[in-house]
């Protein structure tokens, strides 16, 4: 089973992982988007963890496998209906992530009135750091958000930038989901996304939270 680490020294079991779907109205635009409706959440399921230190596999049935770059939030306890005053109780830490997408089948899927279970939840495709604890980040509506390829700014960005802040997105998505320890949320990425190919170095880092590499294998 797959587990995180929070820093300095628990380990939580993961659990469902929920992505955020154009979160932020430039990347919204990239996609075709308005940015103007609510946030998109699909499902990741536990397997598409991967620890740094592992390479990123890219898949045989994809030609396109995309980067997206995300605060990764990590719930430390049960909660439904959370109050949008109460989500900090809830919080365990935060950490970085990448949202891995297989665009051509995310495309396909789109046209076809298709989920994308496939193009977003595929074995790897939620590469993650460890997490720092809450008390040890100011403020998580207001941090730099950066990736780079092969030593070269891809993305950049900050969380205040999102259109749902943590607090509103823990009351949207606890309205449907019941939120449970080890579930990890990912935020949604700022503009700038595109292609990796084998061989590629990629370097995220998030303000206060340090950053994490990935080899492209
Ligand atoms: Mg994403």
């Amino acid at each position: 089973m797959a587990s995180v680490i929070l820093i300095p020294d628990k380990k939580y079991n993961v659990g469902k992982i929920i992505g955020v779907g154009q979160n932020y109205a430039q990347h919204a635009a990239e996609m075709g988007g308005s940015g103007k409706n609510p946030p998109v959440l699909f499902l990741k399921p536990p397997t598409a963890i991967l620890a740094e230190g592992q390479p990123i596999k890219l898949p045989g049935y994809s030609n396109n496998v995309h980067h997206e770059v995300e605060l990764a939030l990590l719930i430390g306890r049960t909660g439904k209906d959370i109050a949008a005053g109460d989500w900090r109780q809830y919080l365990a830490g935060a950490g970085i992530a990448l949202d891995l997408t297989l665009r051509d089948l995310q495309r396909l899927a789109k046209d076809r009135g298709e989920p994308w279970s496939v193009s977003k939840g595929f074995d790897g495709a939620c590469p993650v750091s460890a997490f720092t604890p809450l008390e040890q980040i100011k403020d998580l509506n207001n941090l730099r958000i950066e990736l780079e390829v092969n030593h070269l700014p891809r993305q950049s960005g900050s969380t205040a930038e999102m259109i749902y802040p943590v607090d509103r997105l823990i009351t949207y998505i606890s309205a449907y989901f019941t939120l449970e320890a080890g579930d990890i949320i990912l935020t949604g990425t700022p503009a700038g996304v595109g292609q990796i190919v084998s061989g590629d170095l990629l370097l995220a880092r998030i303000e206060a939270l340090g950053e994490i590499k990935f080899n492209v294998a």
